[in-house]
């Protein structure tokens, strides 16, 4: 499944924001067992009222939501890539995650220590971004040693790579992360250093703005500076308290309910940053239903049915014959499955349907 590495400087917020995370998992967790993989890393429930919704009409036995993989990489300072503290250690688990969430401190608190002397997510966040991009540039510069020595040899395909090695080099020299300039690469160049050198500035980036309890609910100006910044690159903004939010997860429901309530929110802020990092994935949800069992499913934005019908059960893909569907929002408004197939509200779609979020589907197959 995919993942999102949650990084930041030290005494951001982020084993507080991580243990908020997965406490919030173990407390769902009953029958899940496999909730917690490593101390560092969790799966945690991506909060969708649409299932309970469905679950409800259709008077299911069973609710089985789906999961986002939170990885907590502890370890980044300044240097970091220079082998500072477990730099190198730290930056090869950035490799392995689909996407990053930067924990920034937006909190000011004389208690807690800034390692950078006062508060500026901005500026951390370019910190965060300057070890990233020099370990790019190690990576490019590794590569065009090689590439270079082909292209002398005379070989056409390593002049193509130099080419774009060269484009890629170019802005990381200027000291910016790959994704803030993806329309000055071509799509090619994207893909090479996304899928064949695994840049970590190609990484979608999710910020986290980690504000005091005495910010809530509208933030602060340093939230305010880090949305402008993260316009930039067209990236999602979240803020959180990560100390209510660690309160919150031990509170129970009607406690939890009456918290939220003086702050004015109706829902905990770990529910935005679960939904925002899925979606910055590029994950989306259909959903099987029944009275059996409703379940939510996770496929890539772009999947087509077969495909989604192969994450339920092989055999479904490979004898897929068709996916009777309705949009979520079409079956509120009828009322349940039952009524949808009454009116002739459920569309029946072949191999080329791209799924939808929110899709409610059945497949047809031959076994
Ligand atoms: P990490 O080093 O990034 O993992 O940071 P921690 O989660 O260990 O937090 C560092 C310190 O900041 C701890 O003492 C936390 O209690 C405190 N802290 C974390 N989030 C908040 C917050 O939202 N407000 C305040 N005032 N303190 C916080």
């Amino acid at each position: 499944s995919l993942s999102c590495g949650i990084v930041g400087l030290p005494n951001v917020g982020k084993s507080t924001l991580f243990n908020a995370l997965t406490q919030t998992a173990k407390a769902q967790a009953a029958n899940y067992p496999f909730c917690t993989i490593e101390p560092n890393v969790g799966l945690v429930e991506v909060p969708d009222p649409r299932l309970y919704e469905i679950a409800r009409r259709e008077n299911s036995r069973k609710i089985t939501p789906t999961f986002v993989e939170f990885v907590d990489i502890a370890g980044l300072v300044r240097n970091a890539s220079k082998g500072e503290g477990l730099g190198n250690q730290f930056l090869a688990h950035i490799r392995e995650v689909d996407a990053i969430v930067q924990v920034l401190r937006c909190f000011e608190d004389p208690s807690v220590v800034h390692v950078e002397g006062d508060v500026n997510p901005v500026r951390d966040a370019q910190i965060i971004d300057i070890e990233l991009i020099a370990k790019d540039l190690q990576t490019v510069e590794k590569r065009l040693e090689k590439v270079q020595k082909m292209a002398r040899l005379g070989d056409k395909q390593a002049l193509q790579e130099l080419g774009m090695l060269e484009d890629i080099k170019k802005i990381l020299e200027n000291l910016e992360p790959l994704r803030r300039y993806r329309s000055h690469l071509s799509e090619e160049t994207w893909h090479y250093a996304q899928k064949t050198l695994f840049l970590l500035t190609t990484k979608p980036v999710l910020y986290v703005a980690n504000v005091g309890e005495s910010d809530l609910p509208e933030g602060n100006r340093w939230v305010k500076e880090l949305e402008e910044y993260a316009k930039g690159e067209g990236a999602p903004v979240v803020m959180v308290c990560a100390k209510l939010e660690a309160e919150l997860v031990e509170l129970a429901p009607e406690e939890k309910e009456e918290l939220l309530r003086v702050y004015g929110f109706d829902e905990p802020g770990l529910n935005r940053l679960v939904r925002e990092a899925y979606r910055t994935l590029g994950l989306i949800t259909f959903f099987t239903a029944g009275e059996k069992e409703t379940r939510a499913w996770t496929v890539l934005k772009g999947t087509k049915a077969p495909q989604a019908a192969g994450k339920i059960h092989s055999d479904m893909e490979r004898g897929f014959i068709a996916a009777e569907v309705i949009s979520y929002e079409d079956y509120i408004k009828v009322g349940s499955l039952s009524k949808a197939k009454e009116k002739g509200l459920v569309r029946l779609e072949g191999k080329d349907y791209v799924v939808q979020d929110g899709d409610i589907m059945y497949f047809r197959f031959n076994v």
